[in-house]
């Protein structure tokens, strides 16, 4: 009789995780007043009081600044709005390339192609998966005008070396910190290294509106331009006495005063609910860290993890069968979250496939049929053919696994189940061969 879940054994655990609900009665009572004084948003597309939005966005950028030791905060509706306000505000055009890593969620990259620039893929270091230093200052040309750094998974990227190359090159640092809230840099707030940089408050995030996103930056003329390409900056400028139209094509990447509300709850519940994923990791690092197939994530001195997800490294060779199998061996045993059921059980192979394989970057197919911007001759040399990035490819395709049995809605009971149900696989590995 074989023991294993997936061969038709007994599974470790047969209800459901508790679900990672941060939404109480302070969001309740958030949105109510909002609901009761009818204001649900009060921004004005033109150059008057109301364009910089209501009481409740204005106070949430007042807050948030203030919590992430920031000049400016900019409230949009979601970080990939964010990204997209980022790169416009860096003043990108046809004829520039911006460094990203090919790690990451797919609105990194196509942040500069919204203003009909190109990605250029950096790998990845094999330890942190952050964007490595080496590699990028290797893709740096006479093109190249910005980095989009990604603090992958809540780990800060590599604020020293990247700004040094940044400085020396004259390139503009766009930090996606949209795993990172609360992660730090040798004592800087992830999010705040570079000159720009992008948080998201969609409902996957540590803290999340629904949707939502906020933008940093110390700088006032990026803040200003960051404010015009949220709210329809083309009708704003006149009114406004600004003369310089670069990218000045406004959109509408307004946050209601309802997602606003909601966030200044959830900023206030950052500290605790972070406090608490670390805790949980600790306990599952504890319990894994003899496993010889397994590699539990590192953390760069001076640095703090947020654990948006916890990234674990597996070896087929040691381990004696495929990845998929294991991770498809341990799903077997375990149940999905309440509330996320549609996920699956949250552990999974590979995070997410090096961006430069999307459909897109392959066919270079953007604006229309014929391929632009990719098809201009400045960017005949862009290179997205599969191998550009093998550390990233082997991440994706042989080594990383990543969960969320860190959550602060996991008590031990429930991490004790995900940690036995390891353990399990590991122990009757032999009936997956
Ligand atoms: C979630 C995420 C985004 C996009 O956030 P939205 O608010 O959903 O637009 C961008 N980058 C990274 C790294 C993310 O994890």
């Amino acid at each position: 009789m074989k023991k294993l879940a997936i061969n038709g054994g007994k599974k470790i655990r047969n209800e459901k995780f508790p679900a990672y609900n941060t939404i109480g009665d302070e969001e309740r009572e958030a949105v109510l007043r909002v609901l009761d004084n009818g204001k649900l948003s009060r921004y004005l597309g033109a150059w008057h009081e109301d364009f910089r939005g209501g009481e409740e966005v204005r106070a949430l950028e007042e807050e948030w600044a203030k919590y992430f030791g920031v000049k400016h905060a900019i409230s949009v509706n979601s970080a990939t709005s964010g990204l997209y306000c980022a790169v416009g505000a860096a003043g990108i055009g046809l004829g520039d390339e911006v460094i990203v890593s090919p790690y990451t969620m797919s609105a990194s990259a196509t942040a500069p192609l919204i203003y009909n620039a190109v990605p250029v893929f950096a790998d990845i270091d094999p330890e942190y998966f952050i964007i490595d230093p080496e590699s990028l200052e290797e893709r740096i040309t006479e093109r190249t005008k910005a980095i989009i750094v990604v603090d992958i998974y809540g780990h800060p990227y590599d604020a020293d070396k990247i700004n040094e190359i940044a400085k020396k090159h004259n390139l503009i640092v766009i930090e996606d910190a949209a795993q990172a809230p609360g992660a730090m840099y040798k004592g800087k707030m992830a999010g705040t290294l570079g000159d720009m940089g992008v948080y998201s408050l969609n409902y996957h995030k540590h803290i999340h509106s629904g949707e939502g996103g906020i933008i940093v930056t110390n700088n006032d003329e990026l803040a200003d331009k960051l404010r015009l390409i949220r709210n329809h900056a083309e009708a704003v400028l006149p009114g406004k006495g600004y003369d310089d139209l670069t990218n000045m094509i406004g959109y509408n990447y307004r946050m209601t005063e309802l997602e606003a509300a909601v966030a200044r709850e959830q900023l206030r519940k950052l500290p605790g609910l972070l406090d608490s994923r670390l805790e949980n990791v600790k306990y599952i690092n504890e319990a894994l860290k003899d496993l010889p197939f397994l590699q539990l994530p590192k953390v760069m001195d001076d640095c703090k993890h947020a654990y948006y997800v916890h990234g674990i490294k597996y070896d087929e060779e040691v381990a004696g069968v495929s990845r998929s199998k294991f991770v498809e061996a341990v799903k077997a045993e375990l149940m999905e979250f309440e509330l996320r059921e549609t996920e699956g059980v949250k552990i999974g192979a590979g995070y997410v496939k090096p961006l430069y394989l999307l459909p897109i970057y392959q066919n270079k197919i953007a604006y229309g049929e014929d391929g632009f911007p990719f098809n201009q001759e400045c960017y005949k040399d862009v290179d997205y053919s599969k191998g550009i990035c093998p550390v990233c490819e082997d991440m994706h395709f042989s080594q990383m696994i990543t969960h969320e049995f860190m959550v602060p809605s996991m008590t031990i009971d429930d991490m004790d189940d995900f940690i036995n149900a390891i353990n399990k696989v590991w122990e009757n590995i032999d009936e997956l061969k």
